[in-house]
């Protein structure tokens, strides 16, 4: 049975790593999907924008007429290339600023979310006449330039599309007094960068909801797996504990009756029945099993009682008088030369509030427990304390109990795993009782023990 469980455990961690595994893969993908849809849904948008703006398109016809102009000068070689470039980025500069303004303007009137930037990226400009074809700039080889816009960090940047302006510009310029046309034919390549700053929050913000509708799942799918599984052991723990009871009982059971049927025999002995001392003694011997029996019943019947269902009947106890009684009676029970009881009283408030029946059926439980658990020379510790509160401590120097089985020992039908459990007969109930019976007086019942030296039962009763 164990082992079955054991597996059923390893089934459920394997089962349940296997669903994570899946369940991962599949928050990763769509997590991948969203955000393809997010980054297309996004670039369309500024496509749009960047198609449609007049204000846009008004700021980039500044900075193309004076590139023209600078090219008129570059082709009449009154300038280089190096400031071609530094004319380009000195007009790109002084307009940039009400460039990306606008742009962010645009972006609120067109609804779409803020947090995007943009810029074109410069990739080649050729000159083109009918000879040569002159690249001016050529990304390949110097760095990168930006034309208008923002600058993107290069992890969030990502490619919008490519444009291509082309343009002829004719200039007429004065050569020695004469008016000389030149025509200029231009290829400017760019590319629009887009930048989404905050992209993974916005993705993550879709996503919460799965987010946590799957880990409700997971963890409701955990809970109930764990609570099955502890379910499963308890049941488990339920069916030892019975089938245990079963033999206990059968055990008990067997002695006494097995006795009676004998002594009923006797008693059939016609020899018997004329020795009145033999028959006096088995008559004896059949009271004292019968009481026996009648004694284990009631145990099973009233031990069955949970503090709830015990009914006190209580009144005030002279506690020192009461206490020596039980003491008395019960040393009468045991064979009293191997057993030494030690008592301490320590009273202030002589008296207490307490059912006399219950408490002295309590206190035997512990008592005979001592006894029984316990190698031949017992000695007990009696010691009584009252003050606020009544409190009994009864010590043993047996066999012990584990810190392990400490844990369970006031339950229904517990027995300590040890020896004790086979060379000792019982049916895991005089303790189940003795709690709820304390319970039931709205007092504690604890227990202190080391394995092989001894045994403190603690009980503590409020004075009322
Ligand atoms: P039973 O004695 O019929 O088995 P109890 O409920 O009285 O049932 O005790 C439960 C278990 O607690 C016992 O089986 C025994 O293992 C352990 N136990 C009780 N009292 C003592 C003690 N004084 N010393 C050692 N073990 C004890």
């Amino acid at each position: 049975m164990k082992k079955k469980i054991n597996l059923l455990i390893l089934a459920s961690i394997l089962g349940l790593i296997a669903l994570s595994i899946i369940q991962g893969y599949l928050i990763n993908n769509t997590y991948k999907l969203k955000k393809d849809a997010f980054i297309s849904e996004t670039k369309r948008s500024v496509l749009r924008l960047d198609d449609f703006s007049a204000p846009l398109d008004s700021l980039n016809n500044i900075w193309q007429d004076k590139f023209l102009e600078t090219l008129v000068d570059y082709k009449a070689k009154t300038v280089t290339k190096t400031e071609v470039i530094n004319r380009l980025q000195h007009v790109i500069h002084t307009i940039n600023e009400p460039f990306k303004q606008e742009y962010q303007n645009e972006l609120r009137k067109n609804n779409i979310p803020h947090g995007i930037k943009f810029h074109n990226k410069v990739r080649t400009i050729v000159l083109i006449d009918s000879l040569k074809n002159d690249t001016i700039f050529n990304f390949n080889k110097t760095p990168r330039l930006i034309v208008l816009g923002d600058a993107i960090s290069k992890e969030n940047a990502l490619s919008v599309n490519t444009n291509l302006w082309q343009s002829e510009h004719t200039s007429v310029r004065e050569v020695d007094g004469e008016n000389v046309k030149s025509t200029l034919y231009l290829m400017f390549y760019t590319e629009g960068v887009m930048g989404i700053d905050n992209w993974k929050t916005v993705i993550f913000k879709q996503m919460i909801g799965l987010l946590t509708l799957s880990l409700f799942i997971f963890s409701f799918v955990i809970a109930l797996l764990y609570f099955s599984i502890k379910n499963l052991i308890t049941q488990k723990n339920i069916a030892e504990v019975k089938t245990d009871f079963v033999n206990n009982i059968t055990h008990e059971l067997k002695t006494p009756l097995a006795t009676l049927s004998l002594a009923t025999s006797i008693l059939k002995n016609p020899k018997v029945k004329q020795d009145p001392q033999r028959f006096e003694a088995t008559i004896n011997t059949i009271e004292r099993q019968n009481k026996r029996l009648q004694k284990l019943i009631d145990q099973v019947l009233n031990n069955s009682l949970g503090y709830k269902e015990i009914q006190l009947h209580k009144e005030s106890v002279h506690i020192e008088s009461y206490l020596h009684t039980v003491l008395d009676d019960f040393l009468l029970t045991v064979a009293s030369e191997n057993v030494k009881l030690n008592r301490h009283f320590s009273i202030t408030t002589k008296t207490s509030n307490i059912d006399k029946f219950y408490i002295t059926t309590a206190l035997l439980n512990i008592l005979e427990n001592a006894i029984k658990y316990s190698d031949k020379n017992t000695v007990i510790d009696f010691k009584v304390e009252s003050n606020t509160q009544l409190k009994i401590s009864i010590s043993d120097n047996g066999i012990g109990i584990s810190e392990q089985n400490q844990k369970q020992l006031f339950e229904k039908f517990y027995r300590a795993e040890n020896q004790a459990i086979h060379d000792i007969k019982g049916l895991g109930l005089g303790l189940f009782y003795s709690y709820q019976i304390i319970k039931a007086h709205q007092g504690t019942l604890t227990v202190k023990s080391k394995e092989s030296q001894g045994t403190s039962f603690i009980l503590s009763l409020p004075q009322q």
